[in-house]
């Protein structure tokens, strides 16, 4: 899917307490999720931001709710930031 150059971007973030691993993430957007292997949570590999569409459809087919957009829209030539790392340290 090609980018929109007047697209605003905004940020994604993935909550791990609530991701279930079912992967819709992965295949709508492969440069911006992975579900990881050995955790079978995704998490954020490329960018943390999308242009707003895309990261509302990639939302919406979280069957889980797991993924949040932040409103405020960085800038479409800004330099995406990455998301903060969400998952929980398991306990040793
Ligand atoms: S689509 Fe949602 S539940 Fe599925 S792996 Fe991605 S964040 Fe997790």
């Amino acid at each position: 899917m090609s980018q929109q150059i007047d697209e605003p971007m905004v940020r994604l973030a993935i909550d791990a307490d609530v991701c279930i691993g079912a992967g819709q993430c992965e295949m709508v957007e492969p440069n911006t999720f992975i579900v990881d292997d050995e955790t079978a949570i995704a998490r954020i590999i490329d960018s943390a931001a999308l242009p707003k569409p895309r990261a509302q459809h990639v939302a919406e087919r979280c069957p889980s709710g797991a993924i949040s957009i932040s409103h405020s829209a960085v800038g479409p030539n800004s330099r995406p930031q990455p998301a903060a790392d969400l998952r929980r340290v398991p306990p040793s």
